[in-house]
């Protein structure tokens, strides 16, 4: 749980550093892709006018399949300018922001991985790694026109 005291908020910034299990974000286990690590956070909260402010960055490495080509892939996802305005209610003590951090990473997450950009994925006739090697059959001119139209077939 990511939470800050009220009482010590009014004598002072609190910094909020630390991590939370992988779990925390929810991601089920039929999704694309899960968080491969803890999900760490580096937060700092400030009294303003009528609540709090808590501004700073979490990351998680999320790993999965690339969409198109299935290879195993691992990437860092940051959210880097975290800006929170939290209402204080009048008789809370402790303030928990774990649901706001959550949303804000699951802000930044794609819809799908992908190894690279530019995967060329599988071919759709024989199965080959595109990535690694043009197959027989990918030696027809406008391959990338060819691209856009799987992709559209995909959605
Ligand atoms: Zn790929
Ligand atoms: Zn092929």
């Amino acid at each position: 749980m990511i939470k800050f005291s009220v009482a010590r908020l009014d004598k002072e910034p609190i910094e909020l550093a630390g991590s939370e299990p992988a779990e925390f974000l929810g991601l089920a286990s039929g999704d694309v892709y899960s968080a491969a690590s803890s999900v760490d956070y580096d937060l700092l909260v400030s009294r303003v006018s009528g609540g709090a402010l808590v501004s700073g960055s979490c990351r998680v490495t999320i790993a999965g399949e690339c969409g198109r080509c299935l290879a195993p892939v691992e990437r860092e996802i940051a959210a880097e300018n975290i800006e929170l305005f939290i209402a204080l209610p009048q008789t809370a003590e402790e303030i928990d922001i774990s649901e706001d951090i959550r949303s804000e990473v699951l802000l930044e997450l794609p819809m799908i991985l992908l190894c690279k950009e530019d995967c060329r994925g599988l071919c759709p006739r024989c199965g080959a790694d595109l990535n690694r090697c043009k197959c027989g059959c990918s030696g027809t001119p406008g391959g990338a026109l060819a691209w856009g139209e799987l992709d559209k077939l995909n959605l």
